[in-house]
């Protein structure tokens, strides 16, 4: 390969920036012309991309977001928009690119590999589900969980003062991985999430056992993709039941997607970078770098979105359960 081009796309994930950081500089380390594509897929249809060096990269170590800036684009699902896609990576001398994204944005990119193999392809997990298969954790994932945690916290002292239960919604349509790792570091009394169906009756057990228990404040989180409907929809289903509480709703929201990327993130963004572009070299393609057990792990996409599935981590909710009688 000779000129790389990068791009991030879907959800934006803090840990992109300094992933980008490494990408560029491997790259031009080993002698290869860099291109940045603004807005995911959409800038690469609309041809939005500029050369970097390494000097474009300086200072973003620390900023969370995305330079590159990112898009759900709809053009990049149709044949028509994948050839245009093509043809402005051929006009440019482009025959290697990295996405930075979740698995839209690796769909994407296998569609598009398939059709044009000669510009080599390589994925970076980077989303704050961490709902990826072939990597332990995805970028973005510890840095939202962390602001999460210091939201809560905050939340904590005054549930605390007022007798008070919170229900605290989290993000997390199909993957409870922000919440049950929020749930035990802020411990939560109860944690409800999409990929299992906690019964009301067996909450609110749960609640009035924590009041008999001279519990002060109760805190349940909820993550966004819980099947019973949200954070309001569940206090809703609890209050006729629990007496003498305060309830109280929060919504986390977009918060939780912004920041400076943590230690852990700045960390994984500059090992996953720094491997896409040394596999791309070594002459891969159609693959993502993960890490797993802390080496890293090349996983072809297609095996990564046919093995993509949600698993409840059991242990770990057991000990939540009993971490906080
Ligand atoms: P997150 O998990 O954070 O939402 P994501 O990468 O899964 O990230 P999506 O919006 O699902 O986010 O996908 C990003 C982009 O990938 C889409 O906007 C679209 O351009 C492209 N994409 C997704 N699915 C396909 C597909 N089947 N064919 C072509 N392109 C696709």
């Amino acid at each position: 390969i000779s000129k790389l081009a990068v791009l991030t796309s879907g959800g934006d994930a803090p840990g992109m920036n300094p992933c980008i950081r490494s990408i560029v500089r491997t790259a031009i380390y080993n002698g290869l012309e860099v291109v940045g594509i603004r807005r995911g897929y959409q800038g690469l249809i609309e041809d939005d991309m500029f050369p970097m060096g390494t000097r474009s990269v300086s200072n973003i170590l620390n900023l969370g977001g995305t330079i590159l800036k990112t898009a759900r684009c709809l053009p990049f699902r149709t044949d028509e928009g994948q050839e245009i896609a093509y043809q402005n990576l051929k006009k440019r001398g482009i025959d290697a690119l990295v996405v930075i994204g979740g698995d839209g944005t690796f769909t994407g990119a296998l569609r598009f590999s398939k059709s044009y193999p000669d510009v080599a392809v390589m994925g970076v997990p980077g989303t704050i589900d961490n709902d990826l298969y072939g990597s332990t954790y995805t970028l973005g994932f510890d840095t939202a969980t962390n602001t999460v945690i210091e939201a809560i916290d905050k939340i904590r002292d005054t549930a605390d003062a007022h007798d008070r239960l919170f229900f605290i919604e989290v993000m997390g349509r199909d993957s409870g991985a922000i919440a049950l790792r929020a749930g035990i570091s802020c411990g939560a009394e109860a944690i409800l999430l999409p990929e299992k169906e906690t019964a009301i009756d067996d909450l609110i057990e749960n609640l009035k056992s924590g009041q008999s228990k001279k519990k002060s404040s109760s805190i349940v989180i909820v993550a966004e993709g819980d099947k019973h409907g949200g954070a309001y929809d569940i206090a809703k289903l609890v209050e006729k039941q629990v007496k003498n509480y305060d309830i109280k709703v929060t919504i986390l929201g977009h918060l939780q997607r912004g920041g400076s990327p943590s230690a852990f993130d700045r960390v994984l963004g500059s090992r996953l970078g720094f491997a896409a572009v040394n596999a791309l070299i070594a002459g891969k393609t159609q693959m993502m770098v993960g890490l797993e057990a802390n080496y890293i792990k090349i996983t072809s996409l297609e095996e990564a979105l046919t093995q993509h599935e949600f698993k409840l981590e059991e242990d770990l909710m057991k000990m939540a359960e009993i971490l906080s009688i």
